[in-house]
């Protein structure tokens, strides 16, 4: 191995997929705002995109990955896992980076120090200062000038065969009401996917430790089991879904066998014999043994013990 972190994308260490059906099992809303509009003639459409000539409801990448997010820091937070919030200007990227090496009083953040250091052409140095500085879902996520290690992609309504489907869209009414006097503002419509509505759903990740690829495995089954819901009017039972057709796909040099290495020191070696078939493709489950391969990662995520910083 070269010795580079996992966090670094010049070494390939592991390729997983977890991919399969969101099933909407109540309204689903994925729209421009969650919230009653001010202007007149209101009109919440949701999110299309044209597939083969037709225009469908989708769910945006970035939508399933900023729930995901939000649910990683409430787990990191439960296993006293220091962790960024991801919002613009407020990732580890933004944070101060100090350096008693440093002269004067000049303030840098991590970002700009990366930077500076790539520029000097010690990127090796800027790879070992990311990995040792930077939160683990700024590893996952992603942050500013920083690729994840998780590629949500977009979940399109489309069979087996790539076919589109047909996704029933419903309206409902609603009323903004005046918080400060009670008055009724204004009426307007939100258009949503009807339950039973299906989409493809990709997650595709690089050199995740087992801990990292168990934190991903839960979130799934909060969504799954309805704990984490997707999209706006969330509190009015809007946004439950469920995964369908879960398929697990695991291959590169740190899976061997029926083995996942650890990929550092704080991860922890799973053997997944007994769940998974292995196949041109690597290691593979499909339905409950995907289930069960996602315990298993789960259990690694429960046990793992982070070094305080
Ligand atoms: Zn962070």
């Amino acid at each position: 191995m070269s010795g580079l972190p996992w966090s670094s994308h010049s070494v390939i260490l592991r390729e997983a997929v977890f991919e399969g059906y969101l099933v909407a099992d109540s309204p689903l809303r994925i729209g421009v705002g969650n919230e009653a509009p001010l202007g007149s003639a209101a009109h919440l459409a949701v999110l299309r995109i044209k597939l083969n000539g037709k225009l469908v409801p989708y769910i945006p990448g970035s939508s399933l990955k900023g729930v995901f997010r939000s649910t990683a820091i409430l787990l990191a937070n439960q296993k006293g896992l220091t962790v960024c919030s991801g919002l613009s200007e407020q990732t580890c990227m933004d944070r101060e980076y100090q350096n008693l090496n440093d002269r004067g009083t000049e303030r840098k953040t991590l970002l700009k120090k990366i930077q500076m250091e790539m520029d000097e052409g010690n990127v090796i140095n800027a790879i070992r200062l990311f990995h040792e500085r930077a939160c683990l879902l700024c590893k996952v996520f992603g942050a500013p000038s920083f690729r994840g290690h998780a590629e949500f992609c977009d979940s399109y309504p489309v069979n087996e065969d790539g076919d589109v489907q047909d996704v029933p869209v419903g309206v409902r009414a609603g009323i903004a009401i005046n918080r400060r006097t009670g008055a009724v503002r204004q009426y307007y419509r939100v258009e949503y996917v009807e339950p039973g509505a299906r989409f493809k759903f990709s997650i595709r990740t690089t050199n995740l430790p087992n801990y990292a690829l168990g934190l991903l495995a839960k979130i799934m089954r909060m969504l799954s089991d309805g704990w984490v819901r997707i999209g706006g009017f969330k509190t009015r039972g809007f946004g439950e879904v469920r995964v369908e057709g879960l398929h697990f796909t695991a291959s590169g040099p740190t899976v061997q066998g029926t083995k996942m290495l650890a990929l550092d020191e704080e991860d922890v070696e799973l053997d997944l014999a007994g769940h998974v078939s292995s196949t041109s493709r690597g290691l593979e489950a499909s339905g409950d043994e995907a289930w069960a391969v996602l315990a298993k990662l789960e259990e690694v995520w429960d046990r793992v013990k982070f070094k305080p910083k």
